[in-house]
């Protein structure tokens, strides 16, 4: 996915839509296999997705019908995404993307689990062409684990692999975090034995490779590597990527935002 990223002054063709302005018409959404049922607004979903565009206004069934069954989506993440596409905001801190999505706080898994509902999330923006919401999760993702200096679960690079197309710069952000970050002491307990053989071998030789440039980049001191979210994105102009730059610069991680909010004592 090719994000095009913040800091364009580029106006969208259409005019966004507002909730008074928006037409009522509405789209019944069933998510996951028990079908929760989501009535969202056609306008929005038409609006910032190219695929509810052309799925809901095109010969097909699903615009005759105003009802799409998306059984293979969760409930946790399709609530990132409709809270997304209300309001053009992520959830700020760590628990609010708990209370956001819904997804229930197990304190052993807390990270794992709130990685992978990103990861998903990101796939879900991939696959439904919102490549707007889909920036703003590698944002966040990007920005906690460079700002913790953590390494990305296996696990969870196993599904992004699974889920994601080869070239796509999620994967490319996984091997760059673990290139990063890894040391012996970040294998724990807490992933599964064996789960290590089965890394997909893409990714080994991706770190391999990344790593070889790290070590020979290391006799040249400009040529060291900062990582940032945005190395993840593409931007038209240096002008462009400087705003960006210091956008990210100024922005707290969701895990940092947990901290300072709990600290002045306030929700969120
Ligand atoms: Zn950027
Ligand atoms: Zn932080």
């Amino acid at each position: 996915m090719a994000t095009s990223a913040g800091g364009s002054k580029k106006r969208s063709k259409a005019e966004r839509p507002t909730l008074g302005s928006a037409s009522r018409e509405v789209i019944l959404i069933e998510i996951g296999p028990d079908r929760v049922k989501y009535y969202v607004l056609k306008a929005f979903l038409t609006h910032y997705s190219q695929y509810f565009n052309k799925s809901l206004n095109g010969p097909w069934k699903e615009a005759e019908d105003r009802k799409i069954a998306l059984p293979d989506v969760e409930p946790t993440v399709f609530n990132i995404f409709v809270n997304w596409l209300y309001t053009q905001a992520m959830p700020k801190s760590r628990s609010a993307w708990f209370r956001v999505s819904e997804l229930s706080w197990n304190p052993y898994e807390t990270t794992k689990d709130l990685d992978l509902l990103m990861i998903k999330a990101y796939i879900f923006g991939d696959r439904f062409a919102t490549p707007r919401f889909s920036q703003l999760v590698l944002d966040q993702f990007a920005s906690h684990n460079i700002c913790n200096g953590d390494t990305p679960w296996y696990s969870n690079i196993i599904y992004a692999y699974d889920n994601l197309s080869a070239s796509n710069v999620m994967l490319k952000l996984l091997v760059d975090l673990h290139s990063h970050f890894w040391d012996v002491d970040h294998d724990d307990e807490k992933e599964p034995d064996g789960i290590q053989d089965q890394l997909p071998r893409a990714f080994l030789l991706s770190v391999m490779r990344k790593q070889t440039k790290m070590i020979s980049d290391l006799e040249d001191k400009s040529a060291k590597e900062h990582l940032t979210a945005c190395s993840y994105h593409e931007h038209a102009t240096d002008e462009g990527r400087k705003e960006c730059q210091k956008r990210i610069k100024d922005s707290q991680c969701i895990y940092c935002e947990e901290n300072s909010a709990s600290e002045s004592d306030e929700d969120e």
